[in-house]
């Protein structure tokens, strides 16, 4: 067959009419054709992958959910499933169809509050993680009103791109983890007296991300430049989580309850306050007496608090979760063939010593650092191939490493 002869088998140009004509084994295929087939590969990857994401969703009810955060977080009972239902309703909220008559269900954005390393980015994490969804943490004490030295709000969504690696429709899925919102709480009662740079004008420019809005983002984040090209996100079916916190907030709620206890005689038996965990008390209004301004409360209408970690929850935190820490060192230890055992009373000993440094459960790794270290340097070029580390080892190690050190970080 002469060459000006052959056709595309798909639309049946002659080889003149393309400008490229691919040969197969027994057909041919021209440059508009494969571009055709391209943007309909393209947009079944597309449906495919939003298929993906509902199934994926639909599939987990609130308990089940929560099954998944008992996996890897310790207590923290309340929290979890608080959070299990809200970000159920959240994606159901997100699955449901486009409709105007629909009775349209309001975003279920979160906010926390506990002190720190009780577990709050944790919690985001291990959403983000069973979800499959891209997660942005990013901390409030950065953002300033825009013109102002520090970074936009909008930088928050710049991040959430990166995450996704610059897919879009991910991207307007995901989680936003937003850390240290107490840091932006306005600072004094009264709003007018000075400018308030990182607290309420901040708040103010998040209320529109928060509530679901299109927002003009600078993919390689930093300021907004007039010839900078934008992407338009659209954070909607963002679920913002936030968290902090909120020193001192123990004081307004005790204050509350007592007032509330003195107004209406005093409360029943059964109904004595825990003054050891005054949080869970927590309303809305705390917050606002705190410096958070109504809108920015109303935006987040899931309040939730964390529970401080007893010596109970750190022991269970240490050998417990999916990824434990403990497990984490046996694990890197086999990597080298080197059996690792810990006792009953090393364990409490790390424990004691988290507690008594109020290192929290983030000390509970510097310590098993500390305390692991020579080990973990001798052992992998020596011929021995256990590590059994008790009590006086773990307290041996600790008294020749600068504990004043550890003691520092908290
Ligand atoms: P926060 O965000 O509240 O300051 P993080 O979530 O960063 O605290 O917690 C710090 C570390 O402590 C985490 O990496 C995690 O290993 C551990 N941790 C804290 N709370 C828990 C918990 N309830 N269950 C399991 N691990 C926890």
């Amino acid at each position: 067959m002469a060459k000006e002869d052959l056709e595309c088998s798909f639309c049946g140009r002659k080889k003149p009419e393309t400008n490229l004509l691919i040969a197969g084994l027994d057909a041919h295929i021209c440059d508009r054709c494969i571009e055709q087939a391209h943007g309909i590969v393209l947009e079944e990857s597309k449906q495919s992958g939003n298929a993906e994401l509902s199934s994926e969703l639909m599939l987990k009810k609130p308990k089940q959910i929560k099954e998944f955060l008992d996996e890897y977080i310790i207590g923290q009972e309340y929290t979890k499933k608080v959070m299990s239902v809200a970000v159920y309703n959240h994606y159901k909220r997100l699955l449901q169809p486009a409709n105007k008559d629909e009775i349209e269900i309001q975003k279920s954005n979160i906010i926390m509050v506990g002190q720190t390393g009780t577990g709050k980015t944790l919690m985001a994490k291990t959403i983000a993680k069973m979800l499959n969804v891209p997660l942005a943490i990013v901390d409030a004490t950065v953002l300033t009103e825009a013109g102002y030295v520090g970074e936009d709000v909008e930088s928050i969504l710049t991040r959430l791109l990166q995450v996704a690696d610059y897919n879009l429709e991910k991207a307007e899925k995901g989680i936003v983890f937003i850390d240290e919102i107490d840091k932006i709480a306005r600072k004094s009662d009264n709003p007018s007296i000075t400018r308030d740079v990182s607290g309420e004008g901040v708040q103010q420019a998040l209320l529109k991300l928060l509530e679901g809005t299109t927002v003009n983002v600078p993919p390689k984040g930093g300021r907004k430049h007039p010839d900078q090209k934008f992407i338009e996100v659209n954070t909607e079916h963002i679920l913002f989580i936030a968290g902090g916190a909120f020193d001192g907030i123990e004081r307004i709620i005790s204050k509350r309850l007592n007032m509330a206890a003195i107004g209406y005689k005093a409360a029943s038996q059964d109904d004595v306050i825990d003054s050891d965990n005054l949080l869970q008390y927590i309303v809305p209004k705390d917050l606002k007496d705190f410096g958070l301004i109504p809108e920015i409360i109303g935006r987040l209408p899931v309040l939730s608090y964390m529970d401080p970690l007893d010596a109970e929850t750190l022991r269970a935190i240490l050998t417990q979760p999916k990824n434990a820490i403990i497990k984490q060192y046996k694990k890197l230890f086999e990597m080298d063939d080197i059996k690792f055992s810990i006792t009953d009373g090393a364990l409490d000993f790390i424990v004691s010593k988290a507690i008594e440094y109020k290192l929290g459960a983030r000390g509970l790794r510097s310590l098993c650092e500390e305390i692991l270290t020579d080990a973990m340097y001798e052992l992998p070029s020596s011929k021995e191939k256990k590590l059994h580390v008790t009590k006086d080892y773990a307290e041996d190690k600790l008294d020749k490493s600068t504990l004043k050190r550890l003691k520092a970080v908290s």
